[in-house]
């Protein structure tokens, strides 16, 4: 198929631009409009297969999912509302249309899902197929970012959702790949809708836990010059932790400390905004630990954890 027919055909399968004001696909650029109040939050962010995607049980649509999910993650860290994906594409040449209609598809469900539209993107051939995604967000009303630096000692460490999901669904497909567990590594969602409501209700620091809550805790420790109490025992652990861990013999608390692509938020809040907090709709929250002075870092990585490293 040419690039041009081949563009045409995707263009079809994705959901269309309909903000007033904005342009999305066909011209040489698109208009993203944010209104005159908001601030522009972007990241980009690349899925490899092979490196971030298991092309042995990630289908052409999970990767478009993923990969689009992956990127809105950041959006969410940072408190802000999904508005724009771009997508550069690269596929070996050999690569079926279908597979791409249905990557195509899977992206779209992922920008959809979050309140983004895909607002335009280029392919390529090229040797392993690659994903580059641009996110474009929004911060309405003036309201700042919630970056990764400001956490205060004295400030509790919340993080939402439950942890290790993803690498244990890894796991399970590695001995059954047909596992329905599975689903947490093939379609991992981003948190948008809880960045916003933890961003309104106050918190003081968040970062996604793209890499396990014990290297992103560091990276948030570090930027906070402040050290992240974390203990292990009081985390989240999703059910299939302990699933995976029958099987493979890893400790459950190990396996959801440094199991990496949950997308789960990790954040700090003053001790007098957890009742907020917590109010915030739709919001499963767990309180792990407390940020103290001291040298930036985490307990977890001082207990000899770590994270998923690219
Ligand atoms: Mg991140």
């Amino acid at each position: 198929m040419r690039e041009l027919n081949l563009l045409d055909a995707l263009w079809e399968i994705i959901t269309p631009v309909d903000t007033p004001g904005s342009l999305g696909p066909g011209d040489d650029a698109a208009v993203v409009n944010l209104g005159s109040s908001a601030n522009t939050v972007i990241s980009v962010d690349q899925t490899v297969s092979g490196v971030h995607a298991d092309p042995r049980f990630v289908t052409p649509n999970d990767f478009g999912w993923r990969a689009v999910t992956t990127a809105l993650s950041d959006l969410a860290a940072m408190g802000s509302t999904p508005e724009a994906v771009l997508i550069g594409l690269i596929f070996p040449a050999d690569t079926k249309a279908d597979d791409l209609k249905a990557l195509a598809t899977g992206a779209d469900a992922a920008a959809v899902e979050a309140g983004a539209r895909i607002f335009g993107g280029d392919v390529s051939t090229g040797p392993v197929l690659t994903a580059s995604v641009t996110v474009v967000g929004s911060l309405r009303d003036g309201r700042p970012p919630v970056t990764r630096s400001a956490a205060e000692p004295g400030d509790l460490v919340g993080v939402t959702g439950m942890l290790g999901g993803s690498a244990a669904g890894l796991e399970l497909l590695r001995a059954n790949p047909s596992d329905p567990d599975g689903l947490r590594y093939r379609r991992p969602s981003a948190r948008v809708n809880e960045g916003i409501a933890l961003a309104s209700a106050g918190v003081t620091s968040m970062i996604d836990i793209s890499d396990g809550i014990a290297t992103d805790a560091g990276h948030l420790g570090r930027a906070s010059g402040a050290r992240l109490d974390v203990d292990l025992m009081r985390l989240p652990i999703d059910p299939i932790c302990h699933r995976a861990a029958e099987s493979t013999g890893a400790d459950p608390h190990v396996l959801a400390a440094t199991g990496g692509e949950d997308f789960e938020l990790l954040f700090t809040a003053p001790a007098a905004q957890v009742d907020a907090i917590e109010a915030a709709a739709d919001l499963s929250i767990t309180w792990v630990g407390e940020v103290v002075a001291g040298e930036g870092g985490t307990s977890l990585s001082e207990a000899g954890l770590s994270g998923w490293q690219h």
